[in-house]
């Protein structure tokens, strides 16, 4: 008898909250991963838009060991320089900053936990947040979560929470009252299969909150950090927001998240208020700070720019393919045929990771390093990807 692989043994150890796994991987190099059979894939959906850089980037495994080999954790009874350093960066980057603070977690879903929680300290409790919304899985961040999958069976959720149609002004004008603590959008949805709400959108989400004496919270786990070829993706619209989270591609793999205060939201948070263990430990910072310095470095959101386009449209050049939205490496393709999950299994089988985020809308979600060869290794083999799930779909 031949040993069992590791997908086997994951039934038996691992709680089925994934499903089973697709494949287990053993290394990665660049927009490339293995498996544990030796095969290669490029890969488009990049730990879901964690891997920044990529797998195994030089800076970033500098960055990782040289700090796990000075200081690796210290408890917030204690700072170190990188966690500081982190701060004033993000401060410096986002819209706003000037007057900000920052408060680190170890994931999304506690980068809004800890929003949900500053949001309270405005003395309101209402939130209003979008249909399609995705903001995390623990108990606060769920409630801002719109998927009824997700919500149902762990209902009763915290909070006082109000659904609005994304990307509808007006719909939100009409929910936001006096008594609401904060709107929270994401800027461009990324779980919902990358929507792209109509321009002028978020600053009349600002418009609003201002008129409400509300917060304006944007959640840019999934968007943020050079995405869609800007560090933040609601930059060039020029709201200044109250509050802004950040993770996914914050530590390029390491486990970290930020919530942002702004303005008043800087200093709503007084001592005893919240707190974490792990959250802001110098080994994530120092990840941040590499991905960060390696951004810019190497002209990574230029490169995302330009790669994006090409990518967007040699996706859209097929007929079948309705629509492409998004920005920059930040891509959903429009599949009206409804097989996004056979177009998945045949891109796998083919040596290309892509996520199938609805039965309608496959997800790109690449590191940011990807380069022109994975992107045209992509766009010669898509024709033939959706042929075969075409002909698989067929009765
Ligand atoms: C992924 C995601 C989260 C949750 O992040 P986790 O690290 O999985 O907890 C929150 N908000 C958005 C927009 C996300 O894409």
């Amino acid at each position: 008898m031949t040993d069992p692989t590791i997908s086997e043994r994951y039934v038996g150890a691992l709680m089925n909250t994934f499903g089973p796994p697709k494949l287990a991987l053993v290394r990665g190099e660049g927009a490339h991963v293995w498996d544990e059979n030796g095969k290669e894939y490029v890969d488009f959906l990049g730990g879901i838009a964690v891997n920044a850089l990529g797998h195994n980037h030089p800076a970033l495994v500098a960055a990782v060991t040289e700090q796990l080999s000075t200081l690796g954790h210290i408890s917030n009874f204690f700072t170190s320089g990188p966690q500081v350093e982190l701060a004033e960066r993000l401060l410096a980057l986002v819209p706003g900053g000037e007057t900000g603070r920052v408060f680190f977690a170890n994931s999304g879903t506690e980068a809004n936990e800890a929003a949900f929680k500053l949001t309270r300290k405005t003395g309101r409790t209402k939130l209003v947040a979008a249909s399609g919304a995705f903001h995390g899985r623990t108990m606060g961040a769920l409630a801002l979560t719109s998927k009824e999958a997700y919500r149902a069976p762990f209902e009763p959720l915290p909070g006082d929470v109000t659904f609005v149609p994304y990307g509808d002004a007006e719909a939100l004008a009409a929910a936001v009252t006096d008594e609401t603590a904060a709107i929270v959008l994401e800027p461009i949805q990324g779980e919902a299969g990358v929507i792209v709400p109509p321009a002028g959108y978020l600053a009349k989400a600002r418009e609003i909150a201002d008129a409400r004496g509300a917060l304006l919270w944007l959640d840019e786990v999934q968007s943020g950090l050079g995405r869609t070829g800007r560090m933040f993706a609601h930059e060039d619209s020029g709201v200044v927001a109250d509050i802004v989270t950040l993770a996914k591609g914050l530590g390029g793999g390491l486990p970290i998240g930020a919530c942002l205060g702004l303005g008043r939201a800087a200093t709503l948070f007084e001592p005893g208020n919240h707190g974490t263990t792990f959250g802001g430990n110098p080994v994530a910072c120092a990840a941040g700070l590499a991905v960060l310095r390696t951004i810019e470095e190497e002209g990574l959101l230029e490169h995302v720019t330009v790669l994006g386009q090409k990518l967007r449209d040699g996706l859209a050049a097929d007929p079948r393919v309705s629509e492409v939205s998004g920005e920059g490496l930040f891509i959903g393709v429009v599949l009206p045929e409804g097989n996004t999950a056979t177009v998945a299994a045949k891109a796998l089988e083919a040596g290309f990771i892509l996520n199938n985020a609805t039965p309608d809308r496959i997800r790109l979600v690449p590191p940011l390093v990807v380069t022109s060869d994975d992107v045209e290794a992509l766009l010669s083999a898509w024709p033939a990807i959706l042929d075969q799930a075409h002909e698989e779909g067929r009765p």
